[in-house]
């Protein structure tokens, strides 16, 4: 059986494999951003990374990985271990691995000097070991510091060695190794989308857009969750980027069809930035009443620029008493409901937005824990309200996991009942 000719466009793209070197990252002390930025990059550009490696400072280690990650990709990116102290070996390895010797390259010496001596400093002996590269490879310019990447072909295969400096790797994948890819990719295009969700659960989401996330598809539809915020992508390989784009795009409209209003937004916006815009756009106001949160709201709210246009107040009423002086809640109601409860959360709202005379407030009351928890009410039990001029609506939730992920899912669920108060999918 033949098979569908968008399977065949995505296993016709290139394939790569990316070798994170450095013990620093085998400890846990260095997070690998390197790794993530670079699988990025080369899936907008059409090239698949089909393996990454974590490998320590140590020569036969990384020749190791390079056979390895050469086996099942035709481009080998490799991050760290060009530094001139002892432990960086990621030249001498890539020399062993070609089979070659590492050749002293003049010119590269005397940019290095150069470096040093436009900033009144001397040359250690010890960098001279960067104007080293293995003979028949490219050096890569490095413009923000003094170690030289390597570019080697070997068969039909790309190997390619940066800085482990997140800075200067960058620099250096953008201007000497991207335009080079990007010939290498041989004419796939790559038209990324991301659609933001809230409000149910990555089941439930893959349930609503059934086959629409078959493995294999093209577009390839991704699902990802973060406290309550699910991501989807939509990857669409073709070969121009026109057809690309108008593939992204159809898809597109077909899930914000499906998901309706759990979609609030798209690329990298967030809650409070699409809540925002439509305060500032009606021109209406807000203040917020927080207790567990301790300010969370407030900082989601106030982290977008301008907010000052509809952001007016924050309270943060941790303290009984504080709820009773400052935003009016009846000593007797919190007496009688405890302090998180509904009718609590709603007097706080009510209070909150009289006070500050706002089209609305946002009230949070709830148990973050691991402490204060009783039989009725469990560690994440949290009541959200929303106080507008025609309603004040409270819900119940029960969050999981830990204090930190309440708050934020408290937090994040109080801009969502906002959002869909305003309308905004
Ligand atoms: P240098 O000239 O500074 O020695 P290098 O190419 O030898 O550069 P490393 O010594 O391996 O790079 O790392 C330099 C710095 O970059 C360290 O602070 C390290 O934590 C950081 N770094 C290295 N690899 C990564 C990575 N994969 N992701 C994020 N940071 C990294």
């Amino acid at each position: 059986m033949r098979e569908p000719k968008s399977v065949v466009n995505l296993r016709a793209m290139k394939k790569a494999s990316i070798i994170s070197i450095g013990n620093e990252i085998l400890s846990g002390q260095t997070v690998d951003t390197n790794a993530s930025y670079l699988s990025e990059k080369l899936l907008s550009i059409g090239i698949a990374v089909v393996s990454s490696y974590t490998i320590a400072d140590e020569i036969d280690s990384i020749v190791r990985s390079l056979s390895l990650a050469g086996s099942d990709a035709e481009l080998v990116l490799v991050t760290g271990g060009l530094g001139p102290t002892d432990d960086d070996l990621t030249r001498q390895a890539f020399a062993k691995y070609l089979g070659t010797e590492l050749q002293l390259d003049n010119e590269l010496l005397q940019k290095i000097q150069i470096f040093f001596t436009s900033r009144n400093l001397q040359m250690p002996e010890k960098t001279k070991i960067q104007a080293y590269i293995p003979a028949g490879a490219k050096a890569l310019a490095n413009n923000l510091g003094t170690a030289p990447g390597i570019m080697a072909e070997v068969k039909d295969k790309l190997l390619i060695a940066l800085p482990g400096v997140p800075s200067e790797m960058k620099q250096m994948f953008e201007e000497s190794v991207l335009p080079e890819l990007q010939r290498f990719a041989g004419g796939q295009a790559v038209v990324i989308r991301k659609l933001k969700c809230f409000g149910t659960g990555e089941s439930n989401i893959a349930e609503l857009l059934g086959s629409l996330m078959q493995r294999g598809r093209n577009p390839l539809i991704n699902c990802t969750a973060l406290c309550g915020i699910i991501t989807l992508t939509i990857t669409a390989t073709a070969k121009d980027k026109d057809k690309a784009q108008q593939m992204a795009e159809k898809d597109q409209k077909s899930l914000r069809n499906r998901l309706g209003e759990l979609v609030y937004g798209a690329g990298e916006q967030t809650l409070a930035e699409v809540v925002g815009q439509k305060l500032a756009q009606q021109k209406k106001t807000i203040a917020v009443a927080e207790s567990c949160t301790g300010g969370y709201l407030a900082k989601l709210l106030t982290d977008i620029p301008g907010a000052s246009r509809y952001f007016t107040h924050g309270w943060i009423t941790y303290s009984n008493n504080a709820k009773t002086s400052e935003l009016g809640v009846p000593a007797d109601l919190i007496e009688k409901h405890g302090s998180v409860s509904e009718p609590v959360a709603n007097a706080m709202a009510q209070g909150a937005r009289k006070r500050a005379g706002t089209d609305f407030a946002i009230a949070i009351t709830g148990i973050a824990g691991p402490a204060g928890a009783t039989e009725q009410k469990p560690v994440g039990l949290v009541y959200i309200s929303v106080d507008s001029d025609n309603s004040c609506q409270t819900k119940r939730f029960i969050f999981p996991h830990d204090r930190d992920s309440i708050r934020l899912q408290a937090a994040q669920t109080a801009l969502n009942m906002l959002r869909l108060k305003l309308h905004i999918c």
